[in-house]
């Protein structure tokens, strides 16, 4: 079974109340693909299916911030993300023709 946490997006504002955790964060700093049994941890991406930013679970009104440059670096490199990325963009793009 898949965990959950409430955020708010940092980004548009969204109340999203079934975010997972894309993606576990090592000690180095470097993701790696999330544990699904695993309740998100502090320092974790998610991708807001609302606008398709990157936020981070993290100790903040709202539960989640905006990466900062380190992260965004980590993110720019790892193939996982760049899949997710892109998968959303797609998501958006039949949504947007649905409206
Ligand atoms: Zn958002």
């Amino acid at each position: 079974m898949s965990m959950f946490r409430d955020i708010i997006c940092p980004f548009c504002g969204t109340h999203n109340e079934i975010t997972e955790g894309a993606l576990d964060v090592d000690e180095h700093g470097n993701f790696d693909m999330a544990d699904p049994d695993m309740e998100p941890q502090r320092g974790d991406p998610t991708l807001c299916g609302t606008c398709g930013e990157w936020c981070i679970f993290d100790l903040v009104p709202g539960g989640a911030r905006k990466p900062n440059g380190a992260e965004y670096f980590v993110l720019g490199l790892n193939p996982a993300t760049k899949l997710m990325r892109e998968a959303w963009v797609r998501y958006n793009a039949e949504r947007e023709a649905g409206d």
